[in-house]
């Protein structure tokens, strides 16, 4: 009897997870092969659209849009022979065994949790209300650009938060340093850049922090907030501890990642600092054939600089395909994967490849240069490929 594999979730962990459970054969000669004879009966719980996240800071130059980042992979897993089951995942009981979501139960042997992250929109009161992040999708995104549109002048407000109560970086800095510098572009190419203030504020950061990206920010005039963080978000701007206001037309803002709250009910053990505790071979602690990578899952002893992201979530869902395939033929889970923060900083009319690993390996065997605006085209390359695989192999 082939094992019932359920996957929640359509984001990267989940169809990374697929590329390698799927592996070694190439997708699109496999594809006739597969509606013959699948090795797995597998399942996926979602809403169907994949989102491209790496991509929503470039809605501030126009270079993109939702439509271009939102892909249907409901053909790409029909391709694969996968069933799709168009639902929220709702609870989890039995040990990972049953699945509950708003349109029925379903029953699994091996369960696998992709399901992105949930942010701590009440550490600062007035998030929800007064705030928009990229983090929160396109519409968030489409509705921040919206504002700017209307604005000839003003003060805007960039910032965010990291929770490090799973000693690593769960949160968005890099993304929001993207979206500070691809501000600066749009503003000096509308000409009015000079009748704007642009704040970049994060606790996170000590006041006198040093470093690449702090010197872009400096070079394009960003006022840094380093060390600040307010105790209030408020209309029109934010209130300090003292009471004091700050005005700010507009104010983009990361809070911190957690897990969502269906998680902290569920049968699912929940880490420090409220992720799914999932164990170095991305096995979910305590529970037997339940898996989960990406956003959702804490590390066991990270390195306290690696952040979620994609890349991350790729090297993890490999270990967990591989793991899988492990324990399907009666073996140990033996699969651990590296740590590595790998990502292109694209500011317009510059970019850096942001880079750390723990084995210290260089990205693409430093073929790449650093520090170039020529890594703006790699970027997009590495997006139209992942995007072509999705669409059409
Ligand atoms: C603005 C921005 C820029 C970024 N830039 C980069 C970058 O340059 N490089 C990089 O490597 N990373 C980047 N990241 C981070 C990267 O996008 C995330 O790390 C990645 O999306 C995590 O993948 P995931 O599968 O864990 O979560 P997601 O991609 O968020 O997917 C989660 C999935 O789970 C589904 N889901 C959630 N709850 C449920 C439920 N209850 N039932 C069913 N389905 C559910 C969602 O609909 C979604 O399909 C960026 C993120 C943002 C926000």
């Amino acid at each position: 009897m082939k094992k019932k594999i359920f996957i929640i979730g359509n984001g990267f962990a989940s169809l990374f997870l697929i590329q390698y459970l799927l592996l070694p054969m190439f997708p699109f000669f496999a594809w006739p092969l597969r509606r013959l004879h699948s090795r797995y009966d597998i399942t996926v719980i979602g809403n169907g659209t994949f989102i491209y996240f790496p991509a929503i800071p470039e809605f501030i130059t126009g270079n993109k849009s939702t439509k271009d980042i939102s892909i249907d992979v409901r053909p790409f897993l029909n391709r694969r022979n996968i069933k799709f089951i168009d639902a929220q995942m709702t609870d989890i009981q039995d040990g990972g065994r049953t699945v509950t979501t708003d349109k029925g139960t379903y029953q699994n042997d091996v369960l696998f949790l992709g399901i992105g992250p949930a942010f701590l929109k009440d550490d600062i009161p007035g998030t929800r209300e007064h705030t928009l992040s990229p983090c929160d999708g396109p519409d968030s995104m489409e509705t921040f650009m919206e504002k700017l549109a209307t604005m000839d002048s003003g003060v805007i407000y960039l910032g965010f938060k990291i929770n490090k109560l799973d000693g690593f970086v769960a949160g968005r800095a890099g993304q929001m340093y993207e979206c500070a510098c691809l501000l600066d572009y749009v503003l000096k190419e509308r000409g009015v850049r000079d009748k704007f203030e642009i704040h970049f504020f994060s606790s996170n950061l000590d006041k006198d922090d040093k470093g690449m990206i702090t010197d872009r920010l400096q070079e394009r005039g960003i006022i840094l907030d380093y060390g600040y963080e307010p105790a209030e978000f408020v209309e029109g701007g934010m209130r300090d501890e003292d009471g004091t206001f700050r005005k700010a037309d507009l104010i983009l803002y990361s809070p911190g990642i957690t897990g969502s709250d269906l998680v902290k009910k569920s049968c699912l053990p929940v880490s420090k600092g409220g992720q799914i505790d999932t164990d170095k071979y991305g096995q979910v602690k305590g529970l037997s054939n339940v898996f989960a990578a990406g956003d959702c899952a804490s590390h066991e002893n990270p390195p306290p600089w690696v952040p979620h992201q994609a890349h991350m979530a790729q090297l993890r869902s490999q270990a967990v395909a591989k793991n899988m395939r492990m324990i399907s033929s009666g073996k140990k889970p033996s699969h651990t994967y590296r740590y590595e923060l790998s990502c292109i900083m694209n500011m317009e009319n510059d970019a850096m490849w942001l880079h750390m690993a723990s084995d210290n390996k260089p990205p693409f065997w430093n073929i790449f240069p650093q520090h170039s605006k020529k890594l703006i085209g790699v970027k997009n390359i590495f997006e139209k490929l992942y995007i072509f695989y999705l669409k059409y192999l």
